[in-house]
């Protein structure tokens, strides 16, 4: 506890972070590919001990097995001599940690410094061929949103990562080891150790597209924390602009049923929108027996963040299907990546990007 708290103290006096990302959460097994891999285990071992390539790691009663050898450890760690490790696909630098969950399955994490792990992030967020401000933009609020779930992630005590690796934090896409990398690695080092700053690390959320207007932090998740909903004229051409979802009646109260809803039937469907602002609070469907109040981000959880894309949408319901159409994709908080990068293409610099979607915020560099 008291190192969480001279983390934060200090956290401006930082020279390199290191950062905790889950790679895989709950799998059976997990497949490691690298040049030398050798493992590491709480108990030392001989410098250097060698495992064979490909490794399949599996939990055991008492640890892992790596392909029929028993390691009987709360945890493992498994690295390469040289170059990258492939990890069920994900290229990742440094080292993994294996632990066991609760439920006799494989939790992966993989450590490595923050200014790295940003490089393997704008791959798997955005696309490396994108305007070089509108990365630095992304670079950035992707710095400030990882040490700030750190930092709250230790005042918790919470955890043994600090960072998913999907969309419910950011995308980690592990790194690609091309020469695409080389040029993200120039444009996070051209930011290097810049976050954004507001009495201490902003929550500096993004998303893909926030369809004209973004939206306030409080209405996504209920917790007060500074944000600013701006009207945003750069991504009316995103392709995230329009989207439809379409489903059968019964799939969607099939979907609705674990979450509570009884009956067989849709009587009615309706929206409450926010009074300022274009998206939705609540949907209320009613049903033949029963009628059920729910959140729009709850939906958008329950029918999954990719295909409902936006809490920004109308709804037409037949007694066939019930088409969702819809405007944006994300969240809609913080910045909003296809307008970053029409601003960077209309020669607005990262500072300048990072100024229109954080309003509140100023640039400070911390290492
Ligand atoms: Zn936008």
């Amino acid at each position: 506890m008291m190192q969480n708290r001279l983390f934060s103290l200090f956290l401006p006096l930082l020279l390199m972070p290191l950062i905790r990302v889950a790679l895989f959460k709950e799998v059976p097994q997990v497949t490691v590919q690298g040049y030398q891999l050798y493992v590491k285990t709480p108990e030392p071992r001989p410098i250097g001990y060698h495992i064979d390539d490909p490794a399949h790691i599996t939990a055991t009663d008492d640890g892992f097995a790596i392909n029929s050898e028993n390691f009987d450890y709360p945890f493992i760690q498994i690295g390469a001599e040289k170059e990258l490790i492939d990890v069920d696909g994900k290229k990742v630098d440094g080292k993994i940690e294996i632990r066991k969950t609760p439920n006799g399955k494989l939790l992966v994490l993989n450590e490595l410094p923050l200014e790295d792990y940003l490089i393997g992030l704008i791959h798997g967020e955005i696309s490396a061929l994108w305007h070089p401000e509108a990365l630095k933009a992304q670079a950035v609020a992707a710095r400030t949103y990882a040490l700030k779930r750190q930092q709250q992630k230790a005042s918790l005590n919470s955890s043994d990562y600090d960072l998913e690796s999907d969309i419910a934090d950011q995308v980690y896409a592990g790194m690609m080891d091309d020469p695409k990398d080389r040029i993200v690695q120039e444009i996070v080092a051209a930011t290097k150790g810049e976050v954004l700053w507001r009495n201490g690390l902003y929550p500096a959320y993004f998303h893909s597209c926030c369809g004209g207007q973004t939206e306030l932090a409080s209405r996504v998740w209920g917790k007060k924390e500074s944000s600013y909903s701006v009207i945003d004229p750069f991504c009316e051409n995103s392709p995230q602009r329009k989207w439809q979802l379409r489903l059968s009646q019964r799939d969607f109260l099939n979907q609705l049923k674990s979450h509570g809803l009884e009956g067989s039937r849709i009587k009615n469907i309706s929206l409450e929108r926010y009074e300022e602002g274009p998206r939705n609070v609540m949907v209320i469907v009613e049903t033949n027996v029963a009628t059920l109040f729910i959140g729009a981000t709850d939906l958008r959880r329950i029918l999954g963040y990719k295909e409902l894309k936006s809490t920004w949408f109308d709804i037409d319901w037949s007694p066939r299907e019930i088409v969702f159409t819809g405007t944006g994709y994300g969240h809609g908080v913080g910045l909003c990546q296809w307008g970053a990068k029409t601003m960077a293409e209309s020669g607005k610099t990262y500072q300048e990007i990072l100024k229109f979607y954080y309003p509140k915020a100023t640039l400070r560099k911390l290492y």
